[in-house]
């Protein structure tokens, strides 16, 4: 291994968590990756053009929202980080638009891009669209059953939508095909991945684009209440979202954050997606990260309410954040997280996503601990696509 190879996985580490685990083919990709990645990160033009689009397309900064009335029943100073607002409808197009530019700056032509639900798919088919570049989205068959609207959408944006059908014929078994994929035609192609996960660079290059979450809410908060806040909540699936707002964080000790996994409707095997309360340490998908799995290493199916906190795994640093105690990691139920999605689009009249609202069912949760404390939640998407969902589960309670 040259000198250079092993400066390249080591930079991968967050403690013994990350790296790279992917077929030998991948590596020159990935490390043609890293060096644009690393040469654009400190690159003022690029850094001014992906401001210009956070700006002008995507809607930024997003405003941070004082929740007076959810704050006065719960006795506390709740404050909202509104990636709600976002074009797109969540946080995920911050991380779609700064790889896609990266793409083009690298001279590809061709996107591609896994998706569970379909947020990630739409996000980056309208990214693509944007820069004028071919997009294809790896879709599971049977999502695409479930997010049929979502599907529609990226075909609208001009992106092909490809159905996989091999194993659950879900998100997992569509990273598998988009991999292949790129494997294949890594000359002209850039595989956009959907959050802080994957092997290095991807967590930390997504990191880059996405914090732009945190860095904000510090200004903003600062700016009315004159300190940082006592404590920061978001919901963790891969991690993208919960990273963003955490990160620039991370060096004030005395801001408690915490990252809200999806408990689902119980907390044994099969039943949940809460990796750090019922995961081993294992490899998956191209990285090392805590991991919902058997005895026998085979990876466990999830359950969750939201599709987009429903991943057997959880992005490498957060791993490291757990086992170091810097963030705590908690979950929410299905029905916590239903409740919560009632309950803030009746005090706020904003009706939040499936997987924010398992942040704030922890604020609720826990309004006793948090009383007269500055809370901020990230608000990392709205509500819209969940509404159909939410009314058939009302229809078969009633
Ligand atoms: C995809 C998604 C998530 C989960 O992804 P992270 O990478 O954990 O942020 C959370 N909220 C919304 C609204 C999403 O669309």
């Amino acid at each position: 291994m040259k000198k250079n190879d092993s400066f390249f996985i080591e930079k991968g580490y967050f403690g013994r968590f990350g790296g790279i685990f992917v077929p030998e083919t991948l590596i020159p990709a990935l490390r043609e990756l890293e060096k644009a990645f690393f040469k654009l990160s400190r690159d003022k033009k690029f850094q001014k053009n992906f401001q210009y689009y956070l700006t002008k397309f995507v809607g930024r900064p997003t405003p941070l929202y004082f929740a007076e009335n959810l704050s006065k029943k719960l006795g506390l100073k709740l404050y909202l980080k509104r990636e709600d607002l976002c074009h797109t409808g969540a946080h995920k197009i911050n991380n779609a638009i700064g790889q896609v530019l990266l793409a083009k700056k690298m001279g590809k032509t061709r996107i591609i891009a896994e998706t569970g639900a379909g947020q990630h798919g739409v996000a980056t088919a309208t990214a693509s669209a944007l820069m004028g570049l071919k997009c294809r989205i790896y879709m599971g068959k049977e999502d695409m059953k479930r997010q049929s609207l979502n599907v529609f959408r990226m075909e609208l944006l001009g992106a092909e939508v490809i159905g996989v059908d091999g194993g659950s014929k879900t998100l997992k078994d569509a990273i598998n095909e988009a991999l292949r994929d790129w494997v294949t035609n890594v000359y002209d192609t850039h595989y956009v991945l959907g959050t802080v996960f994957g092997p290095h660079p991807y967590p930390t290059m997504v990191k880059h684009f996405v914090s732009v979450i945190g860095k904000e809410a510090i200004r903003q908060i600062k700016k009315v209440s004159g300190r940082l806040p006592d404590v920061v909540v978001a919901c963790v699936g891969g991690g993208s979202n919960a990273m963003g707002i955490f990160y620039p964080f991370l060096d004030d000790k005395n801001v408690e954050l915490v990252g809200v996994e999806a408990g689902g409707v119980g907390i044994e095997p099969g039943k949940h997606a809460a990796r750090f309360a019922g995961g081993k340490v294992g490899i998956f998908q191209g990285t090392k990260s805590y991991v919902l799995q058997d005895e026998d290493g085979q990876i466990l199916t999830t359950h969750s309410i939201s599709a987009g906190l429903d991943y057997a795994s959880v992005g490498p640093e957060h791993s490291y954040l757990f086992e170091t105690g810097r963030v705590k990691y908690t979950y929410a139920h299905d029905d916590e997280a239903l409740s919560a999605f009632y309950l803030l689009s009746k005090e706020e009249g904003i009706i939040p996503a499936l997987e924010s609202s398992h942040a704030i069912a922890y604020v609720v949760k826990n309004a006793d601990k948090l009383k007269n404390k500055i809370v901020l939640i990230n608000l990392s998407g709205r509500g819209d696509k969940d509404v159909m969902q939410v009314r058939e589960l009302m229809n078969k309670n009633e």
